[in-house]
């Protein structure tokens, strides 16, 4: 299994650990008063969003360029994602009457999802990012046409970091593609 193919998987599983998670954490309100059962659930759901926050974050961080602007849009999409919990814990308290427990329940589901949508904008490298990424390998270096790894002196065509497998050929014609696009910019 390639680096990044574990990295998949444990992408795909953090929002069923967390949902485990969620629900661990807030079945303490079956023994609990009504008022601390509102602040058992919200709690839960905070717990839960630090949980993925920091998960999430050691699973991508080697990945992402930490410029100062993301650093900072990063702690932004944290704050976004609490205000939109708090969003959904307002609207489904207030507006349909659900038990403020149940509504924060509901918002300790949906919190981790904004984090998560908000990373993948904010952290996703950009064409610019990716030209001087390209640049520092130099106009020589082979490399693979899927993940951009530089494959420059391996004694086979098939990508240690992502896995891909190609002939000698598709590599040429990459490389020769990716001079021309250097030259250009
Ligand atoms: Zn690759």
């Amino acid at each position: 299994m390639t680096r990044l193919v574990a990295r998949i998987i444990l992408a795909v599983l953090v929002l069923p650990i967390s949902n485990v998670l969620q629900m661990f954490l807030s079945s303490a309100v079956a023994f609990a008063s009504n008022q601390q059962s509102v602040l058992i659930s919200t709690g839960a759901a905070l717990g839960v969003l630090v949980f993925v926050v920091t998960y999430w974050l050691l699973l991508w961080r080697s990945s992402v360029q930490w410029t100062p602007s993301r650093i900072r849009r990063t702690w932004l999409i944290v704050v976004l994602a609490m205000a939109f919990g708090a969003l959904v814990l307002g609207f489904f308290a207030a507006i349909s009457s659900m038990p403020v427990p149940f509504a924060a329940t509901l918002a300790g589901y949906t919190m981790p999802v904004a984090w998560i949508l908000g990373t993948v904008f904010v952290w996703r490298e950009t064409p610019k990012e990716r030209m001087e990424r390209l640049k520092t390998y130099g106009t020589d270096a082979v490399c693979c046409p899927m993940c951009g790894y530089n494959m420059t002196g391996l004694k086979e065509t098939r990508c240690p970091e992502c896995g891909a497998q190609f002939t000698v050929d598709e590599l040429y014609t990459a490389q020769h593609e990716r001079e021309q696009e250097l030259q250009r910019s």
